[in-house]
C-alpha cells in the first residue's frame, strides 16, 4: 500500500460549552486543521491538529508540505515516516509546529493502520480494557460566575459524570482566601463523592502552589494541574512533595524527551498526555509506556474520540478528559453512559469527518 494524496484545510468550529451551557462569547471559534490521508488502495485516514491560534494557516501550511513528504510511502511504516519528516523539516523541530503536523499526518496513519487490518486502534494499541471513566471538562472555568458553577456541578452530576474539573488562579483580584472559598464551594455543590480536579494552567508561581495547594487539601482534589510553569521539573517536584494532593501535569511539553527529565525530577504524580504535542498517537504511547516504568498512572488531555482507545489500551490509564473541542468534526463521537466511555468497535479511530459541517465551518 502506498500513500496516494493529501489534503488539508482550516476548520472553525464554535468555542462554545455544551455538557452544562456555560456562558460563552457569542461567536467565539476554534481553528482545527483536519487532514485525509489516501492510499492507492482506497483506504483513507483522518487526522487533525490544533493549537496554532494565529499561526493556524503555517500550521495547514506544515501538514500540507511534511503530508506531501509522505506521499508513495508505506503508510504502515509510520516510524519510518515519522523519521524522513523530521529529517526533511530538519532544524525547524523538535517541538513546536513540526510536532504539531506531524500528530495530524501520525493520527491519520493510524486510522489507515486500524482500517487495513480491520481492527479499532485501541485494540491495536494494547487492548487492555474495552471500557474507560471520563470526566467533564470545559464546564466550571475559572471565567465563568461561581453562581454558574455551583449549578453546572450538579448537572454534570445528573447527566452521569462522577468526575469534573474546575479551574482556580482567577481572573482579576484574587487572593488565597478567594481561591480556596471558590473550591469549597465547588466541593459543598458536587458533594463529597465525586472527583473534583482542578487545572491551574501554570499561573501560580512555586511558593503561591504550595500555600494555596496547602490551604485546601481536605477539600480532597482528585487532582491539581500545571500547578506552575510547565518546564520547572524542579519547581513542580518542590509542589509535589508539599502536598498530599496528586499533582498533575505534562500537556504542555512536546515529544517524549521531555517526560523523561519531569518523570526523573518526580515532578508529577499523575502523567497528563496531549495527542498533539506528543506528537501523534506513537508519540503518546512512548511516553505513556516511559509513564508505566516511573510507576505513574496516565491521564490524556483533549480529543476524547482518540483518547477513549488510547487510555483504554494501556494498563495504567486513570481517565479521559471528556472536553468536546473537537466533536462538531464529525458524524459520531463517542459518548460517556454513567461516567464511562465504551471504546469503539469501528476499525481505525471509527471517525468520519461530518462533510456538511467541514463545509460550513471551513476557512
Ligand atoms: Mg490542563
Amino acid at each position: 500500500m502506498k500513500i496516494s494524496g493529501i489534503e488539508a484545510r482550516i476548520v472553525r468550529v464554535p468555542a462554545d460549552e455544551p455538557l452544562a451551557g456555560g456562558p460563552t462569547p457569542p461567536g467565539a471559534l476554534r481553528d482545527i486543521v483536519t487532514l485525509r490521508v489516501r492510499t492507492d488502495q482506497g483506504i483513507e485516514g483522518v487526522g487533525y491538529t490544533f493549537f496554532g491560534a494565529a499561526l493556524t494557516g503555517a500550521l495547514r501550511q506544515a501538514v500540507e508540505s511534511l503530508g506531501a513528504l509522505a506521499i508513495g510511502e508505506d503508510p504502515l511504516r509510520i516510524e519510518a515516516i515519522h523519521a524522513k519528516l523530521r529529517a526533511a523539516a530538519a532544524g525547524s523541530g523538535p517541538g513546536g509546529i513540526l510536532t504539531l503536523a506531524l500528530s495530524a499526518i501520525d493520527i491519520a496513519l493510524w486510522d489507515i493502520k486500524g482500517k487495513a487490518v480491520d481492527q479499532p486502534v485501541w485494540q491495536l494499541a494494547g487492548g487492555c480494557r474495552d471500557r474507560v471513566p471520563a470526566y467533564a471538562s470545559g464546564a466550571l472555568m475559572r471565567t465563568f460566575p461561581l453562581d454558574h458553577l455551583v449549578k453546572a456541578g450538579p448537572k454534570l452530576v445528573e447527566k452521569g459524570f462522577r468526575q469534573m474539573k474546575t479551574q482556580l488562579a482567577l481572573p482579576g483580584e484574587t487572593s488565597p482566601r478567594v481561591e480556596e472559598e471558590r473550591i469549597r464551594r465547588m466541593r459543598e455543590a458536587i458533594g463529597p463523592d465525586i472527583d473534583l480536579m482542578c487545572d491551574i494552567n501554570q499561573r501560580w508561581r512555586v511558593e503561591q502552589a504550595v500555600d494555596i495547594g496547602s490551604r485546601i487539601e481536605d477539600v480532597g482534589l482528585y487532582w491539581l494541574e500545571d500547578v506552575t510553569t510547565a518546564d520547572d521539573f524542579q519547581g513542580l517536584a518542590r509542589v509535589s512533595a508539599a502536598l498530599s494532593t496528586p499533582v498533575a501535569g505534562g500537556e504542555y511539553l512536546y515529544g517524549p524527551a521531555p517526560f523523561r527529565q519531569m518523570m526523573e525530577a518526580r515532578s508529577v504524580d499523575i502523567v497528563m498526555i496531549d495527542l498533539m504535542r506528543a506528537g501523534g498517537i506513537t508519540g503518546w504511547l512512548k511516553i505513556a509506556g516511559m509513564a508505566e516504568a516511573y510507576n505513574l498512572p496516565v491521564v490524556s488531555h483533549l480529543v476524547p474520540e482518540i483518547h477513549v482507545h488510547l487510555v483504554a489500551a494501556i494498563p495504567h490509564g486513570l481517565t479521559v478528559e471528556y472536553m468536546p473541542w473537537t466533536f462538531a468534526l464529525f458524524e459520531e463521537v463517542p459518548v460517556p453512559v454513567k461516567g464511562e466511555l465504551t471504546v469503539p468497535r469501528k476499525p481505525g479511530l471509527g471517525l468520519a469527518f461530518d462533510e456538511k459541517a467541514i463545509r460550513r465551518y471551513s476557512g
